[in-house]
């Protein structure tokens, strides 16, 4: 199957599973021993590259069904 960012937007937004969505796959404030009260994410997901997600390309028997519902 062809890979190509119009390709890449047919099909289902999915959360990335390393990061649950928000993009960021842990903390890192650079400090050896982390001392930060509320260490929030910082370092981008390195399985979504940050987004957060990706668009799951559809089935290939449901593109073709969609596609004789619309046709
Ligand atoms: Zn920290
Ligand atoms: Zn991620």
């Amino acid at each position: 199957m062809p890979r190509n960012k119009e390709d890449a937007q047919e099909g289902e937004w999915t959360d990335c599973w390393n990061c649950g969505g928000s993009g960021y796959s842990h903390h890192d404030c650079g400090e050896d021993c982390c001392a930060c009260l509320d260490p929030e994410d910082n370092v981008p997901c390195d399985v979504c590259d940050g987004k957060g997600g990706w668009f799951q390309p559809y089935p290939q028997p449901l593109l073709e069904q969609k596609q004789l519902v619309e046709g």
